[in-house]
Order: structure tokens, then C-alpha cells, then sequence
């Protein structure tokens, strides 16, 4: 039988701190038709009073900024400063740019046309909403993920029904409660919580398209389902990025970015640094800076205001990055530093771990590992580092650590995936402006940006005719006579040297001025 209720557990203690009730997968088809009712009103508004709403969400999200954060750190574990800087800061900013930006950016576009048969016609492209979207998100970033798709659909005109993960409940229910809140039509954000099952029920109800993140293992299942009904998807699954850290790259802010890159949100993010190729002749000294810094950190829970890591979300995570350790120390690497439970502080604790001596054969080196730990392995130059970063299922993101502009660029452009940082890592996923997405085993299609606007709108081309009296060339009536002044059109367009094509004017009028006899 299906649990009729959800706990919320602070992964710092495994203690209770909320519930929340369940919702049953035989509801998503009602849920699903009262969306396409409110997505009906909701689309029929001005899109500028739609986007006056965002505004008020973001005066929300600003008022109650103490309150999201808490609930963020309790029941996810991530450091408080994290919960603020990383969630409720791009929530803001995207509530903010969609307010703005949205009008511009779904304006019709004038679509002028280039050849000559089709210039009495003229063209629009006009964006309009999918309908209700399905919206399934992880719980890393369990108010950022959810806010960076939800905030640009109902913007476009959609209504959406999200599941969030069923280990961040509490983080789910705020999020409808956020948009009620700031005015939006009730309803319009539905949010249904449960488990897997509850994804699954959302699909098989058929919303208009779906948007998944998470694990590359469920986006599997997800496309398989969506692909039963037709249903679009956007699929932003997990990543393996690569760091790459040329001789001449300033060393010390490289190794702060490489332990901030690796350990922020414990390491659990889909573009945290997984895999370091430093170039042999600095990699002894980046390795010392990276070992220093990581024995600083201060490890605890998230609610203290000096915590810098806090607890992985469940300890099922916290074996599966002892199991890669293991098979990586198996295999021949060297633990420099952490490498440890730590179920003195609590369940799911784990020290912030740098690994010297990786290799490819390691599933710490091919498979997401998604939890604190950096990963260094020395290479003799940037062309191996390329082939190196590229040998892999994944294909998220990636950064390049190089004083020499022109070289960070090459290797940029080298690089497989869908974003690259030249002297930064991960921080793009705040930019409102910056497309978010991989290739590969991280998924297809874009989150964020016009680009991730432009996945939550229908494409509509509009044509209309200026000469609406006037029969067209290319309607029956064929015969003999059309034949040849269609090839004199033809010759106009397209023969090689203007003076063929002027000759063939007169004969290609043929084509314009012709009795229709159907
Ligand atoms: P999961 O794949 O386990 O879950 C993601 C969501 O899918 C959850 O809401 C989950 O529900 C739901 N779900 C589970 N089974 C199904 C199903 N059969 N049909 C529909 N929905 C289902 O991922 P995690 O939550 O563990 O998140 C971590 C993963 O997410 C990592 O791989 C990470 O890299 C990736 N990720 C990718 C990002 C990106 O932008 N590319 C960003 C952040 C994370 P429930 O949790 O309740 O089981």
C-alpha cells in the first residue's frame, strides 16, 4: 500500500521535521484536466500582467527570504550561506528576468523572406504556450531547480504540475505556496508529492511536455514513458565535469575553485567538479594548495553560520561514495586527505576527500559520484587533459584554467558538453542569461536563458498573403507553357552569371502571368 504521507528528515540529525501528505498517482489525471482549465484563463491574460505577477512572486521570495532558507538547510543539510547564495538568490534573479525580459523575448518575429517566388507573402513566427507542464526535479537545489523552469513557464502561459522529490517535500509545498501567494491563479502551480511512482503517474497522465533533472537512470525511464505518448521532454540529467588546469593557470585561485567546485552543496551537484587533469609540472604544488584547503573546512550542520560543508542528503549516498573510494584505492589511488565517515556529528557525514593517482579504469573516474570528493590526476599537457575531459558518457559541463586567453579558448571550443567556464567553474548556473544543459548521458534539450524559455512554447510560423486576389504560379493548370516559364524562373534565380539571369526575365513572367484554369 502507498504511503498517505511524506516525512521531511533533516539529514544533519535523521530527525522528523515535517510531513506532508501524499498524493495518489490515481489523482493525476483530475489534477491534470482542472491545469488545462486554469492554463485556459491563465494563458487568455496579457502576457505583461502575467509577467507583473513574477514581480510580486519575487517580493515574496525577498520577504520571506529567512524562512526559505531554513527550510532549505534543514531538510536538504546544505550550509546556510549555500541556501541563500545558491537557491533563493537564482530564484530571485529568474523571477526577475522573466518579469523583465519575457515580453522581448516571446515578441513576434517578422520572418523576412529571400526568394523571389514567395515575396508577396509575408511571415511571422509567433510563440504560444505548451498548455500544463509536467515538472519533475531532484532535491539538490530543491528551490533553485524547480523555480529556474516553473518561473518561465507560467510566464509563457503554461500551468504547471510539479513533482518534486519526495526527499524534499517541505521545499515542494513552498513552492506552490509561494505563487499563491504573490496572486497567481490558484492552481495554476500545482505541486503533487510522492515518490517515483507519482513521476510516473504525472507522465501517464499526459501533460503537454515534460521537464525532468535528476539521475541519468530515471531520465532513462522517463523518456521510454514519454516516448509511449509522444510527449516531448527536456531531460537535464547528472554530469562527471572535468577541470582542466594548464601550468600557467594562477594556481592559488585555481586550487579555491577546485575545492569550492568539488565540496559546495557537499558535492552533490550536477556540475560539480568531479575529475581534475592539472599539467605535471604544477600538479605537486596545486595538489599541496587543494590538500591544505580541504583540511580547513569546516565540517557540520548547515543551520551553524561557519559550517562551509554540511551533510550528504541520505546516508545510502554516503555508500556510494565510500564504494567508488574504495574501488578507486583498490585500483591503485592515494587518499591524501578525509576519506571518512563521520557518524560522530550524524548519519550522513562524510570528510571532504582529495584523491591523487585516478585513472579511467575507476569508477570514480567514469561514474557520477555526486558527493565530496576532488579527484586529481596529473597529465602531460593540455591535449591529453582534452582527451582525457572528453573520455566520458557525460557531457554537462567543464573549465579550463589558463592565464593565456587565446588557449583558453581553444581548449573551450574542444571540449564536449553544453558549458564552459575559462578560469571559473560552476557559477554560469546562476546566469540568467546562460543556457543550461549536456550532451550525451547528461540529457538534451536547455534549461534557463531564451534558449530554456523557448522549450516551454508551442512554435507557431504565421503566413499571410498580400496578394490574396491573385491565384499562385504553383496551383493546377499545368501544362507545356508553365513548364518553360518555370524553368525561365528557375534560371533567374539560380543560373550561374547575372546575364543568363537577366535574360530569362521576360520568359519567367510567364509563371506570374498565367490563366488558371482550376
Ligand atoms: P532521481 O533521478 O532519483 O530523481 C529525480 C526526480 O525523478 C525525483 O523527483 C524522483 O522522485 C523522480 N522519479 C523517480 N522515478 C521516477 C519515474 N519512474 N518517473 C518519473 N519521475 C521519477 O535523481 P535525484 O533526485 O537523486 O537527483 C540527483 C541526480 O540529479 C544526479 O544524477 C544529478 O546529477 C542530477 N541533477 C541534474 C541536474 C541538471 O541540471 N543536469 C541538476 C541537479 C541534479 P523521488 O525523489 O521522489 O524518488
Amino acid at each position: 500500500m502507498l504511503a498517505t504521507h511524506l516525512e521531511s528528515v533533516d539529514p544533519a540529525t535523521g530527525e522528523v521535521i515535517g510531513r506532508f501528505e501524499s498524493t495518489s498517482p490515481a489523482d493525476l489525471p483530475r489534477i491534470l484536466e482542472h491545469a488545462r482549465r486554469v492554463q485556459e484563463e491563465w494563458a487568455a491574460q496579457p502576457l505583461r500582467a502575467r509577467c507583473a505577477l513574477l514581480r510580486r512572486l519575487r517580493d515574496v521570495l525577498y520577504a520571506r527570504r529567512d524562512e526559505i532558507t531554513e527550510v532549505i538547510t534543514r531538510e536538504c543539510g546544505k550550509p546556510r550561506f549555500e541556501a541563500l547564495s545558491a537557491d533563493l538568490m537564482v530564484s530571485l534573479d529568474t523571477a526577475s528576468y522573466f518579469a523583465w525580459h519575457t515580453p522581448r523575448l516571446l515578441r513576434p518575429e517578422t520572418v523576412p523572406h529571400h526568394n523571389l517566388a514567395v515575396k508577396g507573402k509575408s511571415g511571422r513566427i509567433v510563440y504560444e504556450p505548451c498548455g500544463v507542464l509536467g515538472i519533475i526535479s531532484p532535491w539538490n537545489y530543491p528551490m533553485a531547480i524547480p523555480m529556474g523552469v516553473v518561473i518561465p513557464a507560467v510566464a509563457a502561459g503554461n500551468a504547471v504540475v510539479l513533482k518534486p522529490s519526495e526527499l524534499t517535500p517541505w521545499c515542494g509545498a513552498l513552492v506552490r505556496e509561494l505563487f499563491e501567494q504573490a496572486g497567481f491563479p490558484a492552481d495554476l502551480v500545482q505541486v503533487v508529492q510522492g515518490g517515483g511512482e507519482v513521476g510516473a503517474a504525472l507522465i501517464e497522465a499526459k501533460p503537454d511536455k515534460v521537464v525532468f533533472t535528476g539521475s541519468v537512470a530515471t531520465g532513462q525511464r522517463v523518456a521510454e514513458a514519454c516516448a509511449r505518448h509522444l510527449i516531448p521532454c527536456v531531460l537535464e540529467l547528472g554530469g562527471k565535469d572535468a577541470m582542466i588546469v594548464m601550468a600557467d593557470a594562477d594556481l592559488e585561485v585555481a586550487s579555491s575553485a577546485a575545492v569550492w567546485g568539488s565540496f559546495t552543496n557537499c558535492g552533490q551537484a550536477c556540475v560539480s567538479v568531479e575529475r581534475i587533469y592539472v599539467e605535471r609540472t604544477v600538479a605537486e604544488r596545486f595538489i599541496e594548495l587543494c590538500v591544505a584547503k580541504t583540511a580547513k573546512l569546516k565540517l557540520g550542520s548547515g543551520i551553524d553560520p561557519d559550517t562551509e560543508v554540511g551533510p550528504m542528503i541520505r546516508s545510502a549516498q554516503v555508500d556510494r561514495v565510500e564504494s567508488h573510494l574504495r574501488d578507486a584505492v583498490a585500483h591503485g589511488a592515494r587518499v591524501l586527505t578525509g576519506g571518512k565517515r563521520r557518524p560522530d556529528l550524524g548519519p550522513c557525514y562524510f570528510e571532504p576527500t582529495v584523491v591523487v593517482d585516478v585513472d579511467h579504469s575507476m569508477r570514480l573516474m567514469h561514474e557520477e559520484t555526486f558527493g565530496p570528493v576532488l579527484a586529481i590526476r596529473a597529465v602531460s599537457n593540455g591535449e591529453e587533459a582534452v582527451r582525457l575531459a572528453n573520455d566520458s558518457p557525460f557531457g554537462l559541463s567543464g573549465s579550463v584554467w589558463t592565464r593565456d586567453r587565446e588557449r583558453g579558448r581553444k581548449i573551450a571550443a574542444r571540449l564536449k558538453v553544453g558549458a564552459v567556464m575559462i578560469n571559473d567553474v560552476m557559477s554560469y548556473f546562476g546566469i540568467c542569461e546562460a543556457p543550461h544543459g549536456g550532451r550525451g548521458a547528461s540529457g538534451w534539450g536547455r534549461t534557463h536563458s531564451r534558449l530554456g524559455l523557448m522549450e516551454l512554447v508551442q512554435v507557431k510560423y504565421v503566413d499571410e498573403d498580400r496578394l490574396s486576389r491573385w491565384p499562385k504560379s504553383w496551383w493546377f493548370g499545368y501544362d507545356q507553357e508553365l513548364g518553360v516559364a518555370t524553368d525561365r524562373f528557375l534560371e533567374v534565380l539560380f543560373a550561374p552569371g547575372w546575364r543568363r539571369r537577366v535574360s530569362s526575365v521576360r520568359g519567367a513572367l510567364g509563371t506570374v502571368f498565367r490563366s488558371h484554369r482550376i
